[in-house]
């Protein structure tokens, strides 16, 4: 099995390997990321707030009704003729007036703490959506900035790609599969040397069963790290 192609194909794809690295640690591309979940949670807490405010406008907008409904009762008992009323029943128009005026600073003083209530999820609201605007302008910022990161080295990148392209050409075909499987999954290098025993990618003792079929097939995957190792 020619190890010696994809060991030489590894070390070209290493140099685009750092480059993607470099790009994934970018501090543009983490602020990016954590300004969108700011964007994304202030949306989120918009829309609670909102349902908040829809829910205290339905409580205020009852308690007018009761409240409305009071004030009609007490102008009806306003209404009746006293002429025609006995002394107890005076009395109690009167004592059912004042139960209804009680209800109705009741009901007042809930309207009251209601609408401030209504005022602070107003300003926690409209500070969420400041939030969310400036969140989205940082993001516009960095996003450019990180932008420019890709452009910059998107030519290096292209021009690795097609280094690699042609020497997978000359490429065991299963050697790449098991290559591309692996890079795929970021383990890197995929392909390493066996050192004292040991696979050179992450410094575990190969067992000795295993030593004897990397000599007969000329690899043997890592039960640690699943790279590949080889013999030089
Ligand atoms: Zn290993």
């Amino acid at each position: 099995m020619d190890i010696k192609k994809i060991v030489e194909y590894q070390k070209v794809d290493s140099k685009l390997f750092q480059l993607e690295r470099q790009l994934n640690q970018s501090v543009n591309k983490q602020k990016c990321a954590q300004l969108s979940a700011i964007a994304r949670d202030s949306q989120a807490k918009s829309a609670k707030l909102e349902e908040q405010a829809s829910q205290i406008a339905k409580e205020i907008q009852d308690l007018f009704k009761i409240a409305d409904q009071n004030k009609l009762k007490i102008k009806e008992i306003l209404a009746q003729d006293v002429e025609k009323m006995s002394v107890e029943q005076i009395d109690a128009a009167l004592a059912l007036r004042e139960k209804l005026m009680q209800n109705l600073a009741i009901l007042d003083k809930k309207a009251t703490k209601l609408a401030e209530l209504a005022n602070s999820v107003l300003s926690e609201f409209n500070k969420t959506k400041v939030n969310y605007k400036n969140a989205g302008e940082k993001y516009k910022e960095y996003k450019e900035a990180y932008d420019k990161e890709v452009s910059e080295i998107s030519p290096k990148v292209q021009e690795l790609q097609k280094e690699l392209r042609e020497l997978a050409k000359v490429v065991d075909a299963k050697l790449l599969e098991e290559y591309k499987k692996r890079r795929h999954d970021r383990i890197f290098p995929v392909f390493v040397s066996l050192n004292n025993k040991c696979c050179g990618g992450c410094h575990m003792e190969v067992p000795a069963s295993s030593l004897s079929k990397l000599e007969k097939e000329g690899i043997l995957v890592c039960e640690n790290c699943r790279r590949v190792i080889y013999k030089d």
